[in-house]
C-alpha cells in the first residue's frame, strides 16, 4: 500500500516513520500529480491556517476533493483533522469541508495545551497511546460520523466513511496501531 503524506507543513517525517512501521510505503507528498499512485493520503499535524493556505497556492483542493471522489481513504490527524472539518468554529471559511462536523481549534486551554494519555478505540484491540498538542476537538457531528473515541466525554476520533481523524498525534509515539487501521481501510478501499 503506498500512503501519501500531504508534505507541505507540519509532522511529515514522523509519518513516514509510522507508515513504515505498520508495513506500508510512504510517500512525502508535494505536487497534486503524486496523488494518482496513491491508495491512501495522511494529512499532518501542525499549522491548519498555514497547511490550507499552501494547500490553496499549490492548487490541492480541487485535486483532493477528486482524491476523496474516488473514495481513497484521507486520515487527517491533528490540524489534519481541521484541514478535513465542514466547519471551523469561530472561523468563516473551513478547509476541505470533506467530514461533515463541526471543530473547536485550540481547544483544551492553557492548562492542557500538550499531554499524553492512553485511548480506547473502537476497532483497535487495547488502548493507543495519543500525544495531544494544542489539539482541535470535534464539537458536533453529522449522521454519517461514527465516533471511534472520547478522552472526558469529548470526541477525539471519527470516521465517516473512508475519512479518518484524529484529534492527537499518533505518529509522535512507537504505537503504529492508528496506521494500521489506516492501512486497513486503504486496503479494502482498493478491494
Ligand atoms: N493548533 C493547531 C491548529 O489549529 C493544531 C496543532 C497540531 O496540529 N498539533 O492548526
Amino acid at each position: 500500500m503506498k500512503i501519501g503524506v500531504l508534505a507541505l507543513q507540519g509532522a511529515v517525517a514522523e509519518h513516514m516513520k509510522s507508515i513504515t512501521l505498520a508495513g506500508g510505503e510512504p510517500v512525502a507528498v508535494k505536487r497534486t500529480e503524486q496523488l494518482q499512485e496513491l491508495d491512501g493520503l495522511i494529512i499532518p499535524g501542525g499549522e491548519s491556517t498555514v497547511i490550507g493556505r499552501l494547500m490553496r497556492k499549490y492548487e490541492f483542493v480541487d485535486a483532493l476533493h477528486d482524491f476523496a471522489a474516488q473514495r481513497k481513504p484521507m486520515f487527517g490527524t491533528c490540524a489534519g483533522m481541521i484541514v478535513l472539518a465542514e466547519r471551523i468554529e469561530g472561523q468563516e471559511e473551513a478547509h476541505l469541508k470533506l467530514m461533515d462536523m463541526t471543530v473547536a481549534r485550540n481547544a483544551f486551554g492553557r492548562q492542557r495545551e500538550s499531554f499524553e494519555t492512553d485511548l480506547s478505540v473502537q476497532g483497535i484491540d487495547e488502548t493507543v497511546r495519543a500525544v495531544f498538542i494544542r489539539a482541535p476537538l470535534v464539537t458536533a457531528v453529522g449522521p454519517e460520523v461514527e465516533v471511534l473515541s472520547t478522552y472526558k466525554d469529548e470526541i477525539v476520533t471519527v470516521r465517516q466513511e473512508h475519512l479518518l481523524a484524529c484529534s492527537y498525534h499518533p505518529e509522535l509515539t512507537h504505537d503504529y496501531r492508528m496506521h494500521s487501521y489506516f492501512l486497513d481501510m486503504a486496503r479494502e478501499a482498493r478491494g
